[in-house]
């Protein structure tokens, strides 16, 4: 196996990569074989304060550039990942077993528009005059100081990117830490960024598991916690940012429902359930993994859907051909099964897949069970896996209700050729992040985020800059002071 072209060392601080054989060994295993690829080091108390003081320090020197100046450096970062997509491809493939089909347009070329997006907003964030006769009030958007991003294991390189990119460009600097399983993008990230200008000490990254995490979340220092992972991990990183009275951005888990009226074009809404559930062999925390379908086209549904994984490819990452990879590890590989084994226990019906591909990797077949019912196991936990729930219904206002009967509320889409229906539906769906006749789609120039447990805040867009920055306001007197004695 060619090896990836690997980050050199744990850690980039300062301005530079940065290695502590001290901490913890982190072996690095490529899911589609099971071989190590690479071992980092979880950062050691040590490491984890050399990166918060340079950070602390780097902050400085960024806020006192210009809007326009930030933003050229983030632009021009964008542009370096653009001209080295492939390998940046390659490697996030390597971290993820994703294959190359999808890491090649929907990575390094995500994290890269919300450099290019971030660095055109940089120079545009300003306060306002509020003139109050022959006083005034002006404001300025400030940064928030120093920022801590946490990152999950699906996205490495889209995660170092979503929140290192917002809040650079308001002048804040960041320590970063990935997942422990997906280690080696954000070095990545870092690398390009110092490349591309960024002052030393800006954009930091340090790797290690929970511990790490929390150290970073409980630093007084910090003045923000932006964190992507599961609903569990984001209630005890609330917890303790509350503590410190931090800001805190939450992109927590979710089981989103997909709604499929039977006007529905059959073929998009297949091709929606299929995006929905198995791109990144269904680890996205977005997806919509209860799919309902009324009850008239329930027998056709079921047949397109059989029809068209059957031209799922599942192999190679590496090969341009194969759509359809591994899950990131072992251990996620082994829940996955535990909830197949479970959805086949509480009498769903299974369609296709249901076990573990006969090959070498953490494959789990594409897997789809019909006659799901709102209490099992299946339609109520998170999965994050190839398992879609398919779960029937007679009426709009039954399947809203049932839609809606759960903790979490990241996403949501419906499926319909009736626009009215489509909105109203929409419009009485708890959820963050909606689609009509689409499902999954993330540009950075929308809002991403969920509400109830799947969330607080939002990435992307013009809402992220406000989860990054904060507003001082300056009341101005022209006149005498009038004071009571
Ligand atoms: P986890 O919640 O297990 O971990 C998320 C990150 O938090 C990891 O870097 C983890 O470190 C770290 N961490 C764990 N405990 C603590 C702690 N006490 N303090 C600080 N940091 C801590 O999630 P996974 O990595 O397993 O990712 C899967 C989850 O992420 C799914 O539930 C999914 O829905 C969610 N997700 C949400 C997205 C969204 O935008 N809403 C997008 C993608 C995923 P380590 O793992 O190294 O121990």
């Amino acid at each position: 196996m060619t090896q990836p072209a690997q980050p050199k060392a744990s850690h980039f601080i300062n301005g530079a990569y940065v290695e502590d054989t001290a901490g913890t060994p982190i072996p690095v295993i490529y899911a589609a074989s099971g071989e190590q690829i690479a071992t980092v080091h979880a950062a050691t108390p040590a490491i984890v304060e050399q990166a918060l003081s340079s950070a602390k320090e780097g902050q400085k020197v960024w806020a006192k550039m210009t809007g326009t100046e930030r933003g050229r450096v983030l632009r021009r970062a964008a542009d370096i990942m653009r001209d080295r997509n492939h390998d940046l491809s390659v490697l996030e493939t390597y971290d993820t077993g994703k294959p190359l089909q999808e890491t090649l347009v929907a990575d390094a070329t995500s994290g890269a528009d919300a450099l290019e997006y971030f660095g055109g907003l940089a120079a545009s964030l300003t306060g306002e005059h509020i003139p109050l006769g022959e006083d005034w009030v002006y404001t300025k958007r400030e940064p928030l100081g120093l920022c801590v991003g946490i990152g999950a294991w699906n996205y490495p390189t889209q995660i170092a990117c979503w929140k290192g990119a917002p809040a650079l460009a308001c002048g804040n600097s960041m320590v970063f830490k990935p997942s422990e399983t997906t280690p080696l993008c954000a070095l990545k990230v870092a690398e390009i960024l110092h490349e591309a200008g960024l002052p030393a000490g800006v954009y930091n990254v340090v790797q290690g598991m929970g511990d790490v995490g929390g150290a970073l979340v409980t630093d007084p220092r910090v003045d923000k916690v932006s964190l992507t992972g599961s609903v569990p991990t984001g209630k005890k990183v609330y917890a303790a940012a509350a503590e410190g009275m931090k800001h805190v951005t939450m992109e927590l888990g979710g089981k989103s429902p997909l709604i499929i009226f039977d006007d529905a074009d059959i073929d998009n809404a297949v091709g929606g359930a299929i995006n929905g559930n198995f791109y990144s062999s269904g680890q996205v925390c977005s997806n919509g993994t209860r799919v309902f379908v009324q009850k008239r086209i329930k027998d056709k549904f079921l047949a397109r859907l059989a029809e068209r994984i059957g031209n799922a490819i599942l192999g190679d990452p590496m090969d341009e051909a194969t759509s359809f990879g591994p899950m990131v590890t072992e251990n996620q590989m082994n829940i996955v099964l535990g909830y197949i084994e479970k959805g086949k226990t509480e009498g769903a019906r299974l369609i296709c897949g249901g076990n573990r591909a006969d090959m070498d990797g953490y494959f789990i077949t594409p897997t789809v069970f019909a006659d799901v019912t709102d209490d099992m196991t299946i339609a109520r936990e998170e999965i994050f896996g190839p398992v879609m729930s398919v779960l029937d219904f007679d009426t709009e206002e039954e399947v809203v209700a049932r839609a809606n009967d759960t903790e979490f509320g990241l996403s949501a889409g419906v499926f319909t050729k009736d626009f009215t229906r489509a909105h109203r539906v929409i419009g009485n769906l708890e959820a963050g992040s909606c689609f009509i006749n689409s499902y999954n789609d993330a540009p950075v120039e929308a809002p991403f985020g969920g509400v109830k447990a799947s969330g607080v805040g939002r990435e992307n867009s013009k809402e992220a800059i406000k989860h990054f920055s904060q507003v001082k306001s300056v009341y101005v007197r022209m006149g005498d002071v009038e004071a009571a004695f």
